[in-house]
């Protein structure tokens, strides 16, 4: 190929892409494209963090202070704020040490290429995040097993192949290790991993679990302390990703875990070492979120009976919300046209609600992905419930 052929191609793909709109506004329950508020239906601020006064006020104190930038966590930049940080989101979990990077798709990467080379064994749920299966590829590994998702008899032959597998001593003449990695909550669909039977299994065949987080955080557990709490697992999963993207509503990943495995992820983890730290602004704010949460469970009561309200009137108007069993709730269309045209229709009446199409996930499984958060009044979901409604009925998506 020319390289004037290479750009022409690379422009063909750009003109067939998706622009997104642009944002002017904070976001809250609402905010703003090209000038108009439209209700916000559709980012991961489940508790309504992105726009919050103390930490707001948390960050504006830090950067008056310390100002913003750190530095390589192993070279000059490991901050007091880095350290208490971890410190919180350990207690928070309820585990013994945490390791903050950059993002929770670093920290999938850096949880699984650390610790898992060519001749271990990986065991992954087919619909695992795509920094899952990205960690994986990093990882080298080759005996990667995919088993169905949540299906827990599947799991127990992969992990019957991965027990015969481990017959085969690596180079060196140890054992490969086996690792169940899984989401924890799965974002399209909203249905969590069952992650006692997995544990339970691990157990039987030897294997470290590890889960990610993402969307469970903030969410589930006693006061959003995440999936592990929810199931009351603590200290059973060898490895918690997290990420402070989605209801922290800041920037960056963790992992939590036993204090020697994050020991050891801080001296070996590439993610770590050749990679910068959280900025003083990110780490000031996780910090205020971690003690906005650690003070009241008040936010995530009102996600939840914003979530309850929400998908009960959505399903009496005769939506199909799939089943999700947490706050991201899909409104299922089926044909990708028909979920692209709703969602425009949606965004004309000042709701803004993303299609969800293929590749994201299969061909014919089109929908709208709500996710509710506790920046929404009653109103607020009722005035998005009508506008799905009149064009449910348009659409004769609803009759
Ligand atoms: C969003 C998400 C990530 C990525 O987290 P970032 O902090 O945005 O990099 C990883 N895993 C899952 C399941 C996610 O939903």
């Amino acid at each position: 190929m020319s390289i004037a052929d290479f750009y022409s191609n690379l422009g063909e793909e750009v003109k067939s892409g998706k622009i997104p709109h642009v944002i002017t506004s904070g976001q809250g329950a609402y905010l703003t494209i090209d000038g108009k508020e439209k209700l916000n239906f559709c980012s991961s601020h489940y508790l309504g963090l992105a726009e919050d006064e103390r930490i707001k006020k948390a960050v504006c104190e830090a950067v008056e202070k310390y100002g913003m930038g750190t530095g390589y966590r192993t070279l000059a930049g490991t901050h007091v704020l880095h350290i208490q940080a971890e410190e919180a989101l350990a207690r928070f979990k309820g585990a013994e040490a945490t390791i903050l990077l950059t993002g929770g798709y670093l920290a999938n990467c850096a949880a699984i290429q650390t610790i898992v080379s060519k001749e271990d064994i990986v065991i992954s749920d087919e619909l695992n995040h795509a920094s899952i299966i990205d960690a994986i590829r990093l990882s080298q590994v080759k005996n990667k097993l995919i088993y169905k998702h949540l299906d827990m008899g599947e799991l127990e032959e992969r992990l019957k192949e991965a027990k015969q597998l481990q017959n085969t001593p690596k180079e060196d003449g140890s054992k490969p290790l086996i690792l169940i990695v899984t989401d924890g909550v799965f974002s399209m669909d909203g249905d969590l991993a069952p992650l006692p039977q997995i544990v339970k299994l691990a157990k039987e065949y030897e294997a470290l679990t590890m889960v990610d987080d993402a969307h469970g955080e903030g969410v589930l557990g006693r006061g959003g302390r995440g999936i592990v709490d929810h199931y009351n697992l603590h200290g059973q999963v060898d490895i918690e990703v997290g990420t402070l993207s989605k209801a922290f509503s800041v920037m960056g990943g963790f992992i939590t875990g036993k204090k020697v495995l994050i020991d050891f992820y801080k001296q070996k983890s590439r993610q770590f070492l050749f990679s910068n730290a959280l900025t003083i602004a990110d780490t000031a704010a996780v910090l205020e979120v971690v003690k906005i949460l650690e003070e009241s469970d008040e936010l995530v009561k009102k996600l939840w009976d914003n979530t309850d309200y929400l998908r009960t009137e959505l399903k009496k108007l005769g939506f199909d919300t799939g089943n999700s069993q947490t706050p991201i709730t899909p409104v299922m269309m089926g044909d990708e046209d028909l979920a692209k045209e709703f969602s425009v229709k949606l965004f004309e009446l000042g709701v803004f609600a993303s299609p969800i199409v293929f590749p994201m996930v299969a061909k014919g499984k089109a929908r709208i992905r709500i996710i509710p958060s506790a920046a929404h009044s009653k109103k607020d979901l009722d005035f998005g419930i009508e506008s799905f409604s009149g064009v449910g009925r348009e659409l004769k998506v609803i009759s």
